[in-house]
């Protein structure tokens, strides 16, 4: 089956979905995305991710081109037309098309749309949560707005292909005092010794996750006290659990930080609780 793509008004084939080149997400990453779980055929937490996605788009000033319900209808129907019952739904919103020119053009173009969807294999993506992830730690060499989902993301690149040159998942970012900012592509947790679950306030210096938030409603929903700072790398090597967090990961525990395992170098107890109860406290659409 070939998978269908979303582009500006027309659902395609893959092959045959195509931006312009003077798209100016292709030219200067002007642009943002989302990206949401898809779970047995539903989308998970969409009103906080379009939530998320309009306060992007605000702070870049790029128009919504539709009404979020109509958005709503294209994201359903590009995860029903490529069949994903368990997966992901990703959108991404540039400014458009024009003449290459760094400034906004004038008038505004309409913006691009593009929605693709794909399945994700839930049996090695359980296998993984067994065995956990091994995290490396780079320098956080990102703008100073990383609060935004935009689609500049090329020091997330580099930093997860350092990664897994070392055979690990994730790359934790390190700013410049020392203390973790988050993942490549998700937040970061750890749980001390003392039983403290720690994770970095959502300021403007990472992306204030949707799967975060949902483990913060999980954690206040079991009672669990959790405490909003920055931790170091020292700090999280020396904690009882990590764990890292995103929509394409629901709970991802951390079983060892640049070589050092965490705990006892397996899972922990609850980072794998809030991975069972995530989608408890998630919404369904
Ligand atoms: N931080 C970064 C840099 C990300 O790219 C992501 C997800 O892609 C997250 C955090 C987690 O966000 P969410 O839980 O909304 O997927």
């Amino acid at each position: 089956m070939s998978r269908i793509a979303y582009v500006n008004g027309r659902y395609r084939p893959h092959r045959d979905a195509v931006i312009p080149v003077e798209d100016r997400g292709y030219q200067f990453a002007d642009g943002v995305y989302e990206v949401c779980e898809v779970r047995e055929a539903r989308l998970v937490d969409e009103r906080r991710h379009m939530a998320r996605l309009v306060r992007s788009l605000g702070e870049v000033r790029i128009r919504l081109p539709m009404p979020l319900s109509a958005l709503s209808v294209v994201l359903h129907e590009t995860v029903r037309r490529n069949r994903v019952r368990n997966g992901i739904v990703y959108l991404q919103i540039t400014r458009g098309v024009a003449r290459r020119d760094f400034a906004f053009p004038a008038p505004a173009p309409a913006p691009s749309i593009v929605v693709t969807a794909r399945s994700h294999d839930h049996v090695k993506a359980e296998k993984m949560a067994t065995e956990g992830i091994a995290v490396i730690t780079v320098a956080d060499g990102r703008w100073a707005r990383p609060d935004i989902k935009s689609v500049s993301l090329l020091p997330n690149v580099l930093a997860k292909q350092v990664a897994r040159e070392a055979g690990a998942r994730e790359a934790w970012l390190i700013d410049a005092e020392g203390f973790v900012t988050e993942g490549a592509s998700s937040n970061a947790w750890i749980i001390t010794t003392d039983g403290e679950v720690v994770t970095r306030p959502a300021d403007n210096s990472i992306l204030s996750g949707i799967s975060r938030a949902v483990v913060l409603d999980a954690m206040a929903a079991r009672g669990l006290s959790f405490t909003e700072r920055p931790f170091t790398v020292a700090e999280a090597q020396a904690a009882r659990e990590a764990f890292i967090t995103a929509a394409s990961q629901i709970v991802q525990p951390v079983t060892s930080i640049d070589g050092k395992p965490v705990g006892d170098g397996r899972p922990g107890p609850i980072a794998l609780g809030l991975r069972r109860e995530f989608h408890r406290h998630a919404e369904f659409t």
